[in-house]
């Protein structure tokens, strides 16, 4: 059930800062900044600082309880023939639809995914994109109306204090809670106003290009591929800016298309990008390397038994650590000086089963079997990408 989404300490956090900030401005506004009963621009304050609030929780709560779009569990595609173009997931044992992957912490394949967003505590895609991007806009700028009621309060106090202002009312005590609880409000209206921020001018990006975080990182390996002699590779979703923008802000507020498919670039197919994928993952495997485990390792994050370099090193990444015990067999796919990653070698009821163990494990930890075509580099831009 979706709504349970939101038991969850990020849209928690989301809403408490949310309201934190909306309340104090309020009692500001109401006691300090404009009392009521003397001014009519002080209505105006309170009426468009709830607006800003609504605005934020009905994207909020559309962007949670809406989610990103799950592929349904064993999903074909309606032309069998395509099946050979498309990706299989193992986990939801059906082929992902263009622009799908699998989603770790929702643990479904997601429809157009861009990212695991935990203040949400679902991922962006398909469906909630455009809820997702307005509660990034509506966010920050219902900050920036907080934080200006909250410094002229604050201002407005230290000037009445060294009598150098002087209210037409006699104003309500602002007593040692209230200062702060706008210092309070301050910081967390002006922290969510540039992380937030960060984060919306990152997603107009994607949404201009029509390219997420993912199909970014596609592309630049379809580049590299291109360099090394591969066939030139066209992105099929770049309609140009416009007809990008409009597909996820436009008048309805629902993103354009099914979720399975999208207007294509001329010469393009919604298969092209699927393709490609494909191809890299077919050379991904080529690159593989069969490492033996000659020492246990019990998948915590910073094991100190392996060695002082072994825990200073650990890989800047969210993706799993994996246990190792003496004998497993790896396909290491990239690593760094002293971390690799790469997918245990399962007996065949498990594959069978569509099980899959993949994540990074010390390096000392194992020897190499097989000779590489070409050794997972040395560098931690390999810690960076996702299969
Ligand atoms: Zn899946
Ligand atoms: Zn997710």
């Amino acid at each position: 059930m979706s709504l349970w989404r939101l038991v969850h300490i990020g849209p928690f956090i989301a809403l408490f800062v949310t309201f934190v900030c909306y309340c104090v401005a309020v009692i500001d506004s109401y006691l300090w900044l404009f009392p009521l009963h003397t001014s009519k621009f002080g209505i105006w304050n309170l009426i468009i600082l709830t607006i800003w609030l609504a605005l934020i929780l009905r994207n909020f709560f559309f962007a949670v309880l809406l989610g990103p779009g799950f592929v349904p569990l064993e999903w074909t595609p309606d032309d069998k023939d395509d099946e050979k173009y498309l990706q299989y997931c193992f986990i939801c044992k059906g082929y992902k639809p263009p622009r799908a992957h699998h989603c770790r912490a929702c643990k479904r394949c997601v429809m157009k995914m861009d990212h695991h967003c935990p203040w949400i505590n679902t991922c962006c895609g398909h469906q909630n994109h455009t809820n997702f991007v307005l509660f990034l806009f509506f966010a920050p700028v219902g900050c920036i109306h907080a934080l200006i009621v909250c410094i002229f309060t604050l201002l407005y106090q230290l000037l009445w204090r060294a009598e150098m202002y002087q209210y037409a009312v006699a104003p309500v005590h602002f007593g040692v809670n209230a200062f702060f609880l706008n210092i309070i409000a301050c910081g967390l209206a002006f922290g969510t106003i540039v992380a937030v921020g960060v984060l919306f001018a990152q997603q107009l990006k994607i949404i201009i290009t029509n390219k997420t975080g993912i199909e970014q990182w596609i592309i630049d390996k379809a580049e590299e591929r291109t360099g090394q002699g591969a066939p030139p590779f066209t992105y099929p979703y770049d309609l140009g800016y416009k007809k990008n923008l409009s597909q996820i802000i436009n008048w309805n507020c629902r993103p354009q298309g099914s979720g399975y498919s999208w207007p294509v670039v001329e010469g393009c197919t919604n298969l092209t990008l699927s393709i490609e994928q494909l191809e890299q993952k077919r050379e991904k495997r080529k690159r593989t390397v069969l490492f033996l485990v000659k020492e246990s390792y019990s998948g915590w994050w910073c094991p100190c038994t392996k060695g002082l370099c072994t825990c200073i090193r650990i890989p800047i990444s969210d993706e799993p650590r994996i246990r190792l015990e003496v004998g497993d067999k790896i396909e290491v796919t990239r690593g760094s000086h002293y971390w690799l990653y790469g997918n245990k070698v399962l007996s065949e009821t498990e594959s069978n089963e569509g099980k899959r163990v993949r994540g990074w494990f010390p390096r000392r930890c194992v020897l190499r079997l097989s000779p590489p075509r070409s050794m997972p580099n040395d560098t931690d831009e390999n810690t960076k990408k996702k299969d």
